[in-house]
């Protein structure tokens, strides 16, 4: 496989490290994704652990409903190529203005289905938010950017429950744990409006890493708002409020929402609703909340979304 099984049609969005172009497959005539990375680029930035984490993480999660699909990889002598499957619709954050309560819930419930294929692979992604989660062509949700994810090694696979503690040494080249801390605060590109207190006080995520996070996109769909940092706040003190739970519900805001967030914006990421359960009931305790009473998990990504009735 080469560049020259493609045609490059258009530039649809940059990254830090790499442009992504819709191209189409020669002998296919498929629509795909594929993300361009310079050679120089990564190794001049120190990026490598950063794009060798994306493909691992893909390629582990091929088979994950609700998860962009890594197609193939190949390289030339100046770049490395990523081929994902087309995520037609774009980024969700552009839909999020048109989303009611149903069509909030709808989401957050294939978001839910999502990390929990991620996780029952052994994934936590660490960087979830409305930019990385985008629409296919039936408009259902896919995840995408796994640079920052955690990947646990074998060792891990065998606990049972998420709040186990889990081998950091799995991110990088650094061994030193001061340093290894300051690494991880500072490893933060783009906003910092979904990220846990155990990640800004540089401690280990853990899979409730993801819960947090999940938690304030379901605060944005309903609220329209992000739920730290909307009134135009800086990062440090956005920091501040994720750090001291410092967040409110419009006075409006449905009820069983309000709650099931209440119960998943914990600072202590052990407590946080779902995350003792146990890796063959992922994540039950939220899916049975009764915010999502009218929803069939099982055949959610099979529905037609409520962006298109
Ligand atoms: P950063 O690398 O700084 O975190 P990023 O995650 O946005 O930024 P990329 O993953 O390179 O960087 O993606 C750049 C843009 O390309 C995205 O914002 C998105 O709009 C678009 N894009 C990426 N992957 C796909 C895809 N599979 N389908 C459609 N568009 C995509």
């Amino acid at each position: 496989m080469s560049e020259h099984n493609y045609i490059f049609a258009k530039v649809i969005g940059e990254g830090s490290f790499s442009t992504v172009y819709l191209a189409k497959d020669v002998n296919s005539n498929k629509q795909y994704a594929i993300k361009v990375c310079e050679k120089a680029f990564i190794f001049r930035e120190k990026k490598q652990e950063y794009i060798k984490r994306e493909k691992t993480a893909l390629l582990r999660l091929s088979n994950t409903t609700g998860i962009v699909k890594l197609v193939c990889t190949f390289q030339s002598s100046k770049y490395l190529f990523f081929v994902l499957s087309f995520a037609k619709n774009g980024e969700i954050l552009h839909y999020i203005d048109l989303m009611n309560i149903d069509c909030s819930r709808f989401y957050a419930a294939e978001l839910l289905k999502a990390i929990e294929g991620m996780h029952k692979k052994n994934i936590i992604h660490r960087d979830l938010k409305p930019q990385n989660l985008f629409l296919d062509s039936n408009m259902h949700l896919l995840i995408g950017d796994l640079g920052s994810s955690k990947i646990l090694q074998d060792e891990d696979i065998h606990h049972n429950h998420l709040s186990h503690s889990i081998n950091e040494d799995d991110d990088g080249q650094n061994n030193n744990p001061k340093e290894k801390r300051k690494e991880r605060r500072e490893s933060f590109v783009g906003t910092a409006l979904y990220v846990s207190p155990e990640i800004l006080k540089g401690k280990k995520s853990l899979f409730s890493t993801d819960l947090f996070s999940y938690a304030c996109i379901l605060y944005e769909f309903i609220c329209k708002k992000p739920t730290f940092g909307s009134n135009g706040e800086n990062e440090y003190m956005v920091f501040q409020k994720i750090q001291n739970m410092d967040y409110h519900f419009p006075d409006n805001m449905n009820h069983q929402a309000k709650d099931l967030i209440a119960k998943l914006l914990i600072v202590d990421p052990e407590k946080r609703l779902g995350a003792t359960d146990g890796k063959d009931q992922l994540y039950k305790s939220i899916r049975n909340h009764e915010f999502f009473e009218s929803i069939d998990f099982d055949n959610i990504f099979s529905q037609t979304s409520p962006l298109l009735l």
